[in-house]
């Protein structure tokens, strides 16, 4: 039987009166009626309770309950124009699973300001807020859209090692563990395995998972485990074709959130903006005269920076784009594994800011063995320690290339949240490692 109550999963219909399966969020006893809210994954729904029509005990049952447990109610459901459902349940019958304590740690309706580290301590409380929930809901939807779009442009979903024994991106920010008698590592992307795979076959891969930065710094965009989306594909001409493969899975996740998330938008009150496509293209040496025309100080070579990021951005965003692309790197900022512009400073890197703030860094690889191995020990990198990443290039690799995209930074940007944090369930940083 086909019922109009709600599109939800917790609540169920036999004979005419439904169950609703929630937690209790607020019960108002005015004397001779009593409200109860019942709060589920997909909303609020209440129950009325008239003292005069309900079962006695069942009245002292309901108003007595605490705030926050967990029931079910059984009832009638009626239309109600007092409720912004437009329905109430009247209820015949109650089960109580699990009593909450009282005081709460946290308050789930309460407009009073908490700080972010006591709703970070007491997280599982926080994230019964439909507010922050729907951030999750909203980054659970965003991992969809991107395998979709992926799928359809062919490219195989992967996954590839988090304990590994060497670092891709610099000793700073490698994470040690103890792996039985030998020394190892927290991935911080899946950088040297992605790359392994070009030498495979298979031309196209992309992984969303968990990247590890031993980050000291304690800033809103840097965590110490994060999503990483990354890709690689074989048979590029220039980074240019990496690029356009980034600009449709970004263009596709955000209008796909505009468009499938509206729910959840509404419930934190965001609103997204589909970006200007095509993304335009600055170079390095351009944004280094935006920076000097705005009085920043900063030199040739240097890297921009938060200060400078957002600067770039607030001028970006006053000609009308939210998300544009920076190239042309000087090959000195940029990893050994990107591929040198011959003859000059400058390295076939990109990468994408958004609203000013680095959402992705990518590039064309060094796919030529010998170039690879001179650049690592340009950097003062010991080939030795990469032997097995080296090996995949001296018995055939193709010309390939490929980003690494942080999907907090992502969101958090979509949402115009102000700290990446917000859009993760449990955080981890320099400070917190529970809950
Ligand atoms: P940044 O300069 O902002 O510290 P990065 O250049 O060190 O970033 P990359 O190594 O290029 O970062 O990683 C690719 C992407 O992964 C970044 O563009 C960002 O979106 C994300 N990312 C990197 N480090 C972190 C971090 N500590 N916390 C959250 N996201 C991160
Ligand atoms: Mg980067």
């Amino acid at each position: 039987m086909a019922y109009p109550v709600r599109d939800s999963t917790s609540i169920s219909i036999d004979d005419g009166t439904v169950t609703v399966r929630g937690w209790v969020q607020e019960i108002r006893n005015l004397g001779g009626i009593s409200f109860i809210l019942i709060r589920d994954r997909n909303g609020i729904i209440q129950i009325t309770a008239p003292k005069k029509k309900i079962n006695p005990d069942l009245f002292k049952q309901l108003t007595s309950l605490s705030r926050e447990s967990v029931v079910s109610v059984s009832g009638e459901v009626k239309t109600s124009d007092q409720t912004k459902l437009g329905l109430e349940i009247i209820p015949l019958s109650l089960e109580i699973h699990s009593v909450a304590e009282s005081p709460l740690p946290l308050g789930v309706v309460d407009k009073v300001n908490v700080e972010f580290d006591t709703r970070l301590n007491h997280r599982f409380m926080d994230l019964r807020k439909p507010e922050v929930k729907a951030i999750f809901e909203l980054k659970s939807l965003l991992c969809k859209l991107i395998s979709e779009k992926m799928a359809e442009l062919d490219f195989m979903q992967v996954q590839t090692p988090k304990i590994v024994a060497t670092g891709a991106e610099g000793g700073a920010t490698l994470f040690p563990i103890e792996y039985f008698d030998k020394k190892a590592y927290l991935a911080q992307s899946p950088q040297l395995y992605k790359q392994m795979l070009m030498s495979t076959g298979m031309d196209r891969v992309y992984e969303i998972a968990p990247a590890f930065r031993a980050e000291r710094s304690n800033t809103v965009r840097h965590v110490s485990e994060f999503i990483s989306f990354d890709g690689e594909l074989a048979w590029i001409r220039s980074q240019k074709d990496v690029m356009a493969v980034i600009e449709e899975v970004m263009q596709y996740t955000i209008s796909g959130i505009a468009s499938r998330g509206t729910k959840y938008l509404e419930v934190i009150g965001a609103e997204v903006t589909i970006p200007k496509a095509p993304y335009p293209i600055l170079s390095y040496s351009e944004c280094l005269d935006m920076l000097m025309g705005e009085g920043m100080e900063i030199s040739e070579g240097e890297d921009f920076g938060t200060e400078g990021e957002r600067l770039i951005g607030e001028i970006m965003s006053l000609r009308g784009n939210d998300m544009y692309w920076i190239v042309e790197y000087p090959k000195a900022e940029k990893p050994f594994y990107i591929m040198e512009k011959e003859g000059t400073a400058f390295s076939y890197s990109f990468d994408l800011d958004y609203r000013g703030q680095e959402i992705s860094s990518g590039g064309q690889r060094e796919h030529r063995y010998e170039r690879l191995v001179t650049r690592m020990k340009a950097k003062g990198l010991n080939p030795e320690s990469f032997g097995p990443y080296l090996e995949s290039f001296r018995y055939g690799m193709p010309p390939h290339g490929g980003w690494g995209i942080g999907v907090e930074r992502l969101l958090v940007n979509m949402l115009g949240l102000n700290n990446i944090r917000e859009a993760i369930l449990f955080p981890r940083d320099v400070h917190r490692l529970i809950p």
